[in-house]
């Protein structure tokens, strides 16, 4: 089974900065296609639960304090990659907004109340090691289409097993009729031979009298 590298948060675990998580609703689906693999890069590069929390500038992350943790954020995105590595994982799945995580979007330092366009530490590491980055809603699409795609097959697998057990009950149906021992026709008996309630011809005595005759 495919393994994929997911967001600590989104499968429960409370590695939010606040102490919290981000449990996606649909994340034990997944497990029906892949290994899930739950990583918190923040946690992972030494930060503690809860801690405050920090965005990602030009060049460096720090905290709403101004606290530079660039050090730790960018620990968590290597230790992130080389797990990738070791377990051949191809794709990963990602909080959005956050600023190690974030796929499309992270918070603006300057305005953290808004979201702009960019990566977080860890996402924008991996993508750009080749390694394919879904936000949620790109997970939810992705899942969507597997379950579709199994549904599908599962469907065409029921269909191939009636069909064969059609063909299997029409063949034993035809060896138990060969088997049947077979009627013959009753012909009467050679005596009566011609003497049936519908033989309208004279019997052998009166061959040749008509009507009105009389035999020799
Ligand atoms: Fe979740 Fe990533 Fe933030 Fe950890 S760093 S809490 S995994 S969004």
């Amino acid at each position: 089974m495919e393994k994929i590298l997911i967001s600590a948060c989104l499968v429960g675990e409370h590695t939010r900065y606040d102490g919290g998580s981000n449990e996606l609703p649909y994340w034990q689906r997944l497990t029906a296609f892949f290994e899930l693999v739950p990583f918190c890069p923040e946690m992972e590069g030494g930060l503690p639960c809860p801690r405050k929390p920090a965005n990602r500038g030009k060049n460096e992350v720090r905290t709403v304090d101004g606290d530079n943790v660039s050090k730790q954020y960018n620990l968590g995105a290597e230790k992130a990659l080389q797990l990738c590595r070791l377990l051949s994982i191809n794709r990963v799945i990602l909080k959005e907004n956050s600023p190690s995580c974030g796929v499309h979007k992270i918070h603006d330092y300057r305005h953290p109340e808004n979201l702009i366009d960019g990566q977080g530490v860890t996402a924008e590491l991996l993508s750009s090691h080749g390694i394919k980055v879904l936000n949620e809603e790109e997970a939810m699409r992705l899942l969507q289409k597997l379950e579709e795609k199994k549904r599908v097959s599962a469907a065409k697998k029921e269909k191939a097993l009636e069909q064969k057990k059609a063909k299997e009950e029409e063949l034993a149906n035809k060896k138990e009729e060969e088997r049947k021992p077979k009627r013959f026709e009753k012909r009467p008996s050679s005596r009566f031979q011609g003497k049936g309630k519908d033989d309208k011809r004279p019997s052998s005595r009166f061959k040749g009298e008509r009507k009105g005759e009389r035999p020799n």
